[in-house]
């Protein structure tokens, strides 16, 4: 198969506005190579654990941070690239114009396409993607890479192929350090947008009784059913393609939705419409800049904010109707 490589060269501090406009196309899965990042992957210490680095990487001195997104070489993916190059050359512009309440330089946004083989997609990402802890005791490894299981330690495997859920990026961080902030322990979980299905394993092996994740594209679906049975979970979770929207009636303890700001307010409005007993809901994918106007929303509908996380641009809530 091909695919079509799309490179956005920005700057690092350009990084998050670049990922949070592609959020805004719901384009989730995004890699990126920061040569700022090796200098911090030689110094490390503590925290997230790489087993293994490129040392060709280590040798790269070019400074722009490459943001890259992979689409299926058909119209869709063609027309997504189109409004890839469009998006940007309206982010340049309106950092040109000053539009923005932030000061940061985003760089070039220039945008470079390129037909691949999907073999050297796949090689290619796999070489960044390492064992990562993503709450305290829970740690995501890739299928392909050992890792030594500590005392006390959950450890799932994942093999994302094109679905978001590595366990790299801080919406889906904060969404599992808010999960497991409340109380799952022989509870239903419904996990909206479950991509890799990494927060339903994360719920599973955190005790949940029941996992439900919904996601809208079907080849997430395979590949999140896929990442259940290799963990043993398939008598757990279960996964189907739906697209929220359209309604849902699961009833579930606690909801969790790794989305975007627009869709996580459209997804509290449907919660509220189908009333009955309204879980507490988590809330992730809110790019800071959206925070209050995502809080004011949901109050005005008539929810209360009983947690606020945040780590790097982004936000996650607890909320409740
Ligand atoms: N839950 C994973 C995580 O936290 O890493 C993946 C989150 S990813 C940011 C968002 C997912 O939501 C994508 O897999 C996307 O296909 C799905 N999605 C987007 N719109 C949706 C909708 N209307 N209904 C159901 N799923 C949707």
């Amino acid at each position: 198969m091909e695919l079509i490589k799309v490179t956005i060269y920005t700057t690092r501090p350009g990084t998050e506005a670049v990922t949070a406009s592609l959020f805004q196309l719901s384009i989730y899965e995004t890699e990126i190579e920061d040569p700022f990042d090796l200098e911090t992957i030689r110094n490390y210490k503590d925290g997230p654990i790489f087993d293994y680095l490129d040392v060709d990487l280590l040798k790269k001195d070019d400074e722009e941070v490459k943001v890259y997104v992979y689409f299926k070489n058909d119209d869709e993916g063609r027309r997504k690239v189109q409004e890839v190059k469009l998006h940007m050359m309206s982010l340049k512009s309106k950092e040109m114009e000053g539009c923005f309440d932030f000061k940061v330089d985003l760089g070039r946004l220039y945008v470079k396409d390129e037909i691949i083989r999907s073999e050297d997609y796949e090689n290619n990402w796999k070489k960044n993607f390492h064992p990562v802890r993503i709450i305290e005791n829970l740690v995501v490894k890739p299928t392909w890479e050992d890792y030594e299981e500590k005392d006390g330690e959950l450890v799932m495997e994942i093999d994302p192929e094109m679905a978001f859920g590595t366990g790299s990026h801080e919406t889906t961080r904060l969404s599992m350090k808010l999960l497991s902030d409340v109380d799952i322990k022989d509870k239903t979980v419904l996990d909206i947008g479950t991509g890799s299905g990494i927060l339903s394993i994360g719920a599973a092996l955190l005790g949940a009784k029941k996992v439900y994740g919904i996601d809208i594209d079907e080849e997430v679906v395979r590949v999140a059913r896929g990442n259940a049975e290799l963990n043993n979970l398939s008598h757990i979770i279960e996964i189907s393609r739906r697209d929220f929207k359209e309604g849902f009636n699961i009833k579930a303890d606690i909801i969790v939705a790794n989305l975007m700001a627009d869709l996580v307010v459209d997804l509290c409005k449907i919660i509220k419409d189908q009333g009955e007993d309204e879980p507490p809901v988590i809330l992730s994918g809110i790019i800071k800049e959206k925070e209050k106007e995502v809080k004011d929303a949901l109050t005005n509908m008539g929810y209360s904010i009983l947690k606020t996380e945040r780590e790097g641009e982004w936000t996650a809530l607890i909320v409740k109707p």
